[in-house]
């Protein structure tokens, strides 16, 4: 068989723009990045959704994305920190512009609207999740845009939970890890106090 296998992608972001930032992520070994071509690129967009149909990634995609992918990680710590915003990378990614809408009748009588992008250059491709990041840095709720609290972890999230007191990005990768931490400190603690 010779199928390239897709990298594979974390979605725990619960927003497009974040599970970008999220396709870099540290690990002991340094950051890790998911993004190592063209294809698998297009293999990301195609998870979130946002990939054109049936089509070969332009050359420069990964170049792109992954411009686009540091300009987002900025204005998304920018924003949390209430620090002055660096638009103009993420502007000029808006600029490419040429979207449109286009009706369709579904099912013989009810009417959808869809957007069509353009997708010819890398920058077109792109465009979808350029807005969809614009669009969290205007409408999102900062106060629920956190970065997972390990300090050893850097992924960010989006808590949509009920209480919105989501801490970790998930509890497999850090919420168990901190409780294991916190366990283990209660017990030493325990036994310190125990041979004093
Ligand atoms: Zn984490």
């Amino acid at each position: 068989m010779n199928m390239t296998q897709a990298p594979d992608f974390r979605e725990l972001g619960d927003h497009v723009a974040l599970d970008m930032i999220n396709t870099v992520e540290q690990s002991a070994a340094g950051p890790l990045d998911r993004w190592q071509s063209d294809s698998d690129v297009n293999a990301w967009l195609a998870s979130v959704g946002m990939a054109p149909d049936q089509k070969a990634a332009p050359t420069g995609l990964l170049d792109g994305a992954r411009k686009l992918r540091e300009a987002v990680r900025l204005l998304v710590s920018q924003r949390k920190a209430g620090a002055p915003l660096e638009l103009s990378a993420l502007n000029r990614a808006l600029a490419a512009g040429g979207s449109h809408l286009e009706l369709a009748v579904q099912d013989g009588s009810s009417l959808s609207l869809a957007r069509r992008y353009p997708s010819r250059t890398a920058a077109e491709w792109l465009l979808p999740v350029a807005e969809a990041a614009a669009d969290l840095l205007v409408h999102g709720d900062f106060d629920l845009v956190r970065k997972c609290e390990s300090d050893a972890c850097s992924l960010w999230f989006y808590d949509r939970t009920r209480s919105h007191k989501r801490r970790w990005c998930s509890m497999a990768l850090c919420g168990n890890r901190h409780k294991v931490a916190a366990f283990r400190k209660r017990e030493s603690d325990d036994a310190a106090t125990r041979t004093r």
